[in-house]
C-alpha cells in the first residue's frame, strides 16, 4: 500500500510529488526492461548527447578532451564515435579536482550533493550529484524490491559500516520504513565495523528479521559460524548482498547453510545502481540500462565479447553536475547471453569486484574494518591505500600519496585510522609507488595476513 498523505484520502491513494517521480519511473522500467537490446541503446545514446552537449560547456576538462576529437554538438551521436571518447579513470578524477564540476547545473535538478567511495580499487573519488540522481536511486531500489517479490511489509535488517557511533550494538539503530513510496515493516540498522560476528548473531536472534543487507564476505563468515555452532535462522525469506564481489563458492555456502537464497546487486555510491540480480536466473545480473551504459573492453580498449573478462566502464545517464562518462569503476566483469527470462536488459555473467577481508582479534572474535566509509581522501595528497594486518598487534597502512604529508596529515589519517579500528594496534604507513592487484585481477583494500 502506497503512503498516504492527503487529507481523507487513503484509498486509492493519490502519492506525493517526490514519491510519484519514483513510482512514474518504475512504471516506465516495468516497460523497458522488455525491450530489446537496440532499443535500450538508442535510448541510452539520446540521453549521451544531451549530457555530452552539457558538460561540453560547462565543464573545463571535457571542453579539452571533446575538443581533441572533434566534437561537432549538431552530429547525431552514434556507438562508434562514443567508444572514441577516453575512459576517464580514478586518478583523472583525482587530478581534475574543479575541472570536473558543471559551472552550471539545471536548477530543476534540485540540490547538489557529495558522495565518496573507494570502489574496489582503493582509490576514492568524490562524486557530485543531484536530487534527480537520487530519485533515480529510489527507483532502481524499489524495482528490486519488485523484481525480488520482496514482503514490504516485513522488517528489513542491514549490517553494514558506519560512521562511528551509529547503529551500535547491542541495540543497533531502528527506524519506521525501508523503502520509499511504499508503507513498510521497520527497518534496522547495525554498524558491521563495531560488532563482532558474535554480536551481529545476538542482535539477529533477538530482532528476527526475515531480510538481512551486508556484504558477502560477512554473510559467508556468518554462514560458517552458524554451521560450526548448530545456529538455525528459520525466520528468515532472504538475503540481500553489495558492496563486494560475491564468489560462486560463497553464494553456495551462505545459500546452503542459511537455508534461503541470496540475491546480488552491483552498485556503486558514484554511479548509483549498475546491475541487479535477475530475479528468474540468480547467475545473471541485468545491467540497469535505464541508468547506467555499461561497457566491457579489453587492454587495447576494444569491446570483449560475451564471457571474455574485461574492464568495466560506466556511464552515468543523469548526472548533471559532474560527468561519469565511460568512467573506469576499476572492477572485471563478462558479458553473458541474452537471458532466458526475456528481459531485454544486457546480462552480465560474472563481476569481479572488491573483495574484502575480516580483521582477527586474539580473542578469537573477527571484525571488518570499513575503511571505505573513512575519510581518507579528505587528507589532502592520498591518492591510493591498502592495508594489511601483519599480526593481531600490527596494521601496516600502504599509500600511495600524492606529494609529502604536511602539516598534521599524518597524524589525522593515524588518528582516523585507529579510532575506526577500535582496537589498539601499531599502526605503520609506509608510502610506496605501487600496489599490485591480487593475481586473481582482484583488488584487495584489507588482507589480513593472521587469518587461518
Ligand atoms: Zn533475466
Amino acid at each position: 500500500m502506497f503512503k498516504p498523505h492527503l487529507s481523507g484520502l487513503e484509498w486509492p491513494v493519490i502519492p506525493k510529488r517526490g514519491d510519484a517521480d519514483v513510482l512514474a519511473l518504475v512504471y516506465q522500467f516495468d516497460q523497458s526492461q522488455w525491450w530489446d537490446p537496440d532499443r535500450l541503446l538508442e535510448g541510452q545514446l539520446g540521453q549521451i548527447a544531451l549530457l555530452l552537449r552539457h558538460f561540453h560547456t560547462t565543464t573545463p576538462f571535457y571542453t579539452e578532451r571533446l575538443k581533441a576529437l572533434d566534437y561537432d554538438p549538431a552530429r547525431t551521436l552514434d556507438v562508434d564515435w562514443f567508444r572514441q571518447i577516453p575512459p576517464l579513470t580514478r586518478s583523472d578524477i583525482q587530478s581534475a579536482g574543479t575541472a570536473l564540476h558543471s559551472t552550471n547545473v539545471p536548477k530543476d535538478h534540485g540540490r547538489i550533493l557529495k558522495s565518496s567511495s573507494s570502489g574496489s580499487t582503493g582509490r576514492p573519488v568524490t562524486a557530485k550529484k543531484t536530487d534527480i540522481n537520487q530519485t533515480f536511486h529510489k527507483a532502481l531500489n524499489l524495482r528490486n524490491h519488485l523484481w525480488h517479490k520482496r514482503d514490504l511489509s516485513a522488517k528489513f535488517a542491514t549490517i553494514r559500516g558506519y560512521d562511528r557511533g551509529v547503529a551500535m550494538a547491542p541495540q543497533g539503530r531502528h527506524q519506521k520504513s525501508w523503502t520509499t513510496v511504499y508503507r513498510t515493516g521497520p527497518s534496522i540498522m547495525l554498524n558491521s565495523a563495531h560488532c563482532t560476528l558474535g554480536e551481529q548473531l545476538h542482535w539477529i536472534a533477538k530482532e528476527r528479521p526475515p531480510y538481512i543487507l551486508s556484504y558477502p564476505t560477512n554473510f559467508h563468515a556468518l554462514a560458517l559460524r552458524c554451521q560450526a555452532s548448530g545456529i538455525e535462522m528459520p525466520w528468515l525469506k532472504s538475503l540481500v548482498t553489495f558492496s563486494e564481489a560475491l564468489s560462486p563458492g560463497q553464494r553456495s555456502v551462505i545459500e546452503r547453510v542459511m537455508g534461503v537464497t541470496v540475491e546480488d546487486m552491483y552498485s556503486a555510491a558514484e554511479v548509483s545502481m549498475i546491475a541487479l540480480q535477475c530475479p528468474e536466473h540468480p547467475q545473471y545480473y541485468h545491467v540497469q540500462s535505464e541508468n547506467v551504459l555499461v561497457e566491457v573492453i579489453d587492454d587495447d580498449g576494444t569491446p570483449c565479447a560475451a564471457g571474455e573478462t574485461g574492464r568495466v566502464l560506466v556511464t552515468d545517464l543523469h548526472n548533471f553536475a559532474m560527468p561519469f562518462i565511460r568512467y573506469e569503476i576499476g572492477d572485471l566483469a563478462q558479458f553473458g547471453p541474452p537471458c532466458a527470462c526475456g528481459r531485454g536488459l544486457p546480462v552480465l555473467q560474472r563481476i569481479f569486484g572488491r573483495v574484502r577481508n575480516m580483521l582477527y582479534l586474539e580473542s578469537g572474535e573477527q571484525l571488518f574494518p570499513d575503511i571505505a566509509a573513512l575519510h581518507l581522501h579528505e587528507i589532502g595528497p592520498l591518492q591510493q591505500y591498502q592495508m594489511i594486518q601483519k599480526s593481531y598487534h600490527e596494521i601496516e597502512m600502504r599509500l600511495i600519496l600524492s606529494r609529502p604529508f604536511r602539516d598534521g596529515e599524518e597524524t589525522r589519517m593515524r588518528k582516523m585510522i585507529l579510532s575506526a579500528l577500535g582496537q589498539s594496534f601499531d599502526l605503520a604507513l609506509v608510502r610506496v609507488d605501487e600496489i599490485p592487484r591480487h593475481s586473481s585481477g582482484k583488488f584487495e583494500d584489507f588482507i589480513s595476513e593472521v587469518a587461518p
